[in-house]
This record gives C-alpha cells, sequence and structure tokens, in this order.
C-alpha cells in the first residue's frame, strides 16, 4: 500500500485509443437527484461518445429520491432507448448509495461512473476505457476544476491531502466522479455512508493496480449542488473508518489493545507513585487531582482493552458467518479436478 499509484497522464498517449478487446459489455452508472434540467442533454452526449468506443453499452441511470421532474424525463428516456435502464429509489439515499444500487444492477465487464449534473464530460470515456486494459481502476484527476474556491475547492485540498496521507493510495483527486472500475473491483466492494470517495483506498487494500487520468471539468450550468461545507466533517470521519478498517480490520485487539495498555499502565504508575508518598511519608493524597487521573486512566485502560476484545469476537463473527476469507485470490493456476 505504501506503493504510489501512477501518477495521471502517465503513459496515456502511448495506450491505444480503443477499449481493450476483452470489453464486451460496458455500463454507466450515473446517480441523479434533481438534475431534471441536465438530463437530456446528458443522455444526448453520452449516447454520441459510447457507440464509437465499439463496446455493447448500458447506461443506468439512478434516480435518487428526486423531487422534481427526474423521473418522469428518465421513463422517457427507458422508453425510447433500449440502452437505457433507470433505477428509481424510494427515497433520497444519497450519492454513494445510488451508486451502490447502480453497481448491483450494472453487468458489464467495465463500470463507469459518473455524475450527472454535466461537470464530468462523457468525452473522456473512451480515453478511462483505454487504460483500463492495464488496470483495475482508473480514476479521472479534475486537474483544472471549475468549482468555486472557498467552499469547495480549498476544502477539497485539503481532503485530498488528508485521504492520501492517511490511505498511502497517492491520487491528486479523490473526489472525481467519473471513474472507471473492472468488475471484479465493484463486486469485492460493500459501500456505506458517503464511501464512494474512499473507493481507490479500500480497493487498494484487495491489491488492484489504480491510474489516475486527467479529464475535463465544467462548471455546474444548470441545477444547484446538492452539498455544502459540512461535508468537509463526514470526509474526516468516513476516513477515520477507512484508516481503521484497511489497517485493524482483522486484528482490532492491536489497535485498542495498545491504547489499553498504555492508558492503564500510565495509570497504574501514578497510583502507585500516591500510594507510595502516602504509606512511606504519610502523604495526604485523597485531595489530589493526579489521583483521579491514576484511577481514570486504569479504567479507560480496562474499557479500552475489553473494547478490543469484543472487536475480536465481532470480526470473527463477520468473517466466520459470511465464509469470508481474510485475503483476496487474483487467480488459481492448476488446479487439479476435484
Ligand atoms: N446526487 C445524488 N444523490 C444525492 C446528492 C447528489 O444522486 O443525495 C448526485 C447528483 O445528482 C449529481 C452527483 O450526485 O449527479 C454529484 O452531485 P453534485 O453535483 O451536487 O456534487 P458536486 O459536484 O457539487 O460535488
Ligand atoms: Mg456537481
Amino acid at each position: 500500500m505504501e506503493e504510489k499509484a501512477p501518477v495521471s497522464g502517465e503513459g496515456v498517449s502511448e495506450v491505444p485509443k480503443n477499449a481493450p478487446a476483452w470489453l464486451k459489455r460496458l455500463s454507466v452508472v450515473v446517480p441523479l437527484y434533481n438534475e431534471e434540467e441536465n438530463i437530456e442533454e446528458l443522455h444526448r452526449r453520452l449516447a454520441d461518445v459510447l457507440p464509437s468506443t465499439g463496446v455493447d453499452y448500458e447506461i443506468i441511470y439512478v434516480d435518487d429520491g428526486s423531487t422534481d421532474g427526474t423521473a418522469e424525463l428518465l421513463e422517457g428516456l427507458a422508453l425510447s432507448d433500449s440502452h437505457v435502464v433507470a433505477l428509481s429509489l424510494r427515497r433520497n439515499f444519497g450519492q454513494t448509495a445510488a451508486f451502490a444500487a447502480g453497481f448491483d444492477f450494472a453487468r458489464g465487464d467495465v463500470i463507469v461512473t459518473m455524475d450527472g449534473d454535466l461537470q464530468n464530460d462523457p468525452a473522456d470515456i473512451p480515453r478511462l476505457l483505454a487504460c483500463i486494459d492495464r488496470y483495475d481502476l482508473v480514476s479521472g484527476w479534475r486537474r483544472k476544476r471549475k468549482d468555486p474556491f472557498f467552499s469547495r475547492r480549498l476544502p477539497s485540498m485539503v481532503a485530498n491531502w488528508l485521504i492520501s496521507k492517511v490511505t498511502g493510495v497517492r491520487l491528486h483527486d479523490y473526489g472525481c466522479s467519473l471513474k472507471a472500475y473492472r468488475r471484479e473491483v465493484i463486486k469485492n466492494l460493500n459501500l456505506y455512508g458517503e464511501m464512494h470517495r474512499f473507493i481507490p483506498a479500500v480497493a487498494s487494500w484487495y491489491g488492484v493496480r489504480v491510474a489516475e487520468v486527467e479529464t475535463t471539468h465544467h462548471r455546474r450550468h444548470r441545477g444547484s449542488s446538492k452539498y455544502g461545507i459540512s461535508r468537509t466533517i463526514k470526509v474526516v470521519l468516513d476516513l477515520i473508518t477507512v484508516k481503521f478498517l484497511q489497517s485493524f480490520s482483522t486484528k482490532p485487539i492491536q489497535f485498542f489493545g495498545l491504547l489499553g495498555l498504555g492508558a492503564g499502565s500510565a495509570g497504574f504508575l501514578i497510583s502507585l507513585y500516591l500510594t507510595l508518598r502516602k504509606l512511606l511519608f504519610g502523604e495526604e493524597i485523597g485531595s489530589r487531582p493526579l489521583l483521579l487521573l491514576g484511577i481514570l486512566l486504569i479504567i479507560v485502560g480496562i474499557q479500552l482493552i475489553g473494547m478490543g476484545l469484543i472487536s475480536e469476537m465481532l470480526v470473527r463473527v463477520y468473517h466466520e458467518s459470511q465464509r469470508k476469507p481474510i485475503y483476496v485470490i487474483k487467480e488459481i493456476l492448476g488446479q487439479k479436478e476435484k
């Protein structure tokens, strides 16, 4: 995981313009929440670009509980274009859930995700596909991003820096929705919360090869952004989750236990010191704040170790009940008939 992901543009010029030969079917997943003003143009542009890839394709529009005319427009598209699959969620579940729904229905060998507000450009899709031959996940990099600086780009810069430091997966732009995945990558993932921006980091745990390619980004011309500055906090919390799961999901006691032992030992030493002063010098220790600290640290230490042990049991329940291995196999060679 320390390995650097290949950086944008690297080798893109020498990559063949066409999609790889093994790619027989492509799924494009687009989440839509109140995007009635964008859908028709989006579909026109997708329907222009996708046939040129020479690959059989489907476009999965996921209506994430829109309250405007999005659902009706999608119904029209599904009727008029046989490449369209329109999913309607019962209420607004959020962009990550919308992606997850799209993934569940996607039948392609490669799955491309993008925003439905035309900030991503469908014309970039063929370039992502050309790169997927050598990588498992190709992520867009909005190098010249057209979003407001203070409310969006600045928090994003901080978030990108943090995510790259913490997860060890080096990308410039984690938030870009325009990405291409091989089918295996998606089918191995479970998404929660606002996790879609962490897919490259989570996927790196599975040992997938990640590349980043520069993509065009446009200003939002119609409709409004669904997010504000509050997203930054959510990203930080999700980041903590991802980091924890990445490092300790199969050995939680090593995280909680270490903290617990540290706190417990400090508490023990403090209490020992106070006890000795009391016993040897007859000092009054009942009113000392240090006594409280010592007791607190001992209790916290015990709690943390207990939490670690409970987590260890949870890990076993999780893996054993679902028969989930703690490893991922790439391929098996020379397997004998049973
Ligand atoms: N979106 C969604 N559900 C939500 C919020 C957003 O499906 O709860 C979709 C939205 O319609 C758009 C994409 O996710 O296609 C990105 O949203 P937006 O453009 O608001 O995000 P930004 O580009 O401002 O980060
Ligand atoms: Mg947008």
